[in-house]
């Protein structure tokens, strides 16, 4: 719960405000872009909801923010109700975010995907009754994808809930030891009819991609959008090897996709076409002398 006495300076005057507890991972700002803004290192409310829509984004922010650092001076139960609700929240396809982003993975997104041969989770949120009673309507899961071991969050838990296969590379293995299904390759490989697991080292050792019906491509933190740059980032810090992570980004431009849904930073739909462009600049801003194929 965020704590009054810790409001931030930068918060305008209202119900909703950030508390110096924030750990700045962005998921506000994604949610509810036209309240919440990054001021300093934190979050900070510089513009107060006024109508639903809004009001309903700032609740959806608070539930998702991981370390319970947006607070209201006034709770609105009917409008919390409605935002818990909403969660998982669809995006299209049978494809969902789930919110209630975890701070055992300081706050990365993770998502929902329905299938009839079984649904997945890709990383995961918090443990909580809400979520795990909403995918149990939806029939379970069977498969928890891991993109890489700084996202593990609270996996374990969903798989013996649910008796799902946890999916992991050998090279982040330290993160899930007891991991059901550990991806040894390096190359690409089609697991299922429209499932791809594409191995993307590079942030990590054993960093993947999933790539669902050449459409949804999920990174977890090889690659995201930055809605106000509206560009595609790749990390620069945080690194295990800069090369390979070139390799790996530059391996993107042998697929097609429609969606980035990322761990860390923001997701985008874009034509396939456009999506290329964008992965293609991304590589020459990494590195100008690099040709693309
Ligand atoms: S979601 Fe919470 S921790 Fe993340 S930036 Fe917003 S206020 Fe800070």
């Amino acid at each position: 719960m965020a704590d009054q006495k810790k409001r931030l300076d930068s918060n305008v005057t209202g119900n909703f405000y950030v508390d110096a507890t924030c750990i700045n991972c962005d998921t506000c700002r994604q949610l509810a872009p036209a309240s919440f803004e990054e001021v300093g290192s934190f979050s900070a409310v510089t513009s107060q909801p006024t109508d639903e829509e809004h009001l309903h984004r700032a609740y959806q922010a608070l539930l998702a923010c991981p370390v319970g650092s947006i607070g209201i001076e006034q709770s609105e139960p009917v409008q919390m109700q409605e935002a818990m609700a909403s969660f998982p929240l669809h995006l299209e396809d049978g494809v969902y975010y789930c919110g209630f982003n975890s701070k055992k993975s300081l706050g990365a997104n993770s998502f929902f995907l329905e299938h009839p041969d079984g649904n997945w989770l890709i990383d995961s949120p918090r443990y909580l009754k809400h979520l795990v009673e909403a995918f149990e309507r939806k029939g379970g899961l069977s498969y928890i994808f891991l993109t890489h071991k700084d996202d593990v969050a609270e996996a374990e838990k969903y798989a013996t809930h649910f008796g799902a296969k946890r999916i992991i590379h050998r090279a982040d293995l330290e993160a899930a030891p007891g991991a059901e299904w550990i991806i040894e390759d390096v190359t690409s490989s089609q697991i299922f009819p429209q499932f791809e697991i594409i191995p993307v080292p590079g942030h990590t050792a054993g960093c993947m991609a999933l790539l669902y019906k050449n459409k949804f491509l999920f990174t977890g933190d090889h690659l995201w959008w930055d809605s106000k740059q509206q560009v595609l980032r790749a990390p620069s810090q945080r690194v295990w090897r800069k090369r390979v992570l070139l390799d790996s980004l530059q391996k993107l431009l042998g697929y097609r996709f429609e969606w980035v849904l990322a761990g860390h930073g923001d997701r985008v739909r874009l034509s396939a076409e456009s999506m290329q462009s964008h992965v293609q600049t991304l590589i020459e801003r990494h590195h100008p002398t690099r040709v693309s194929p």
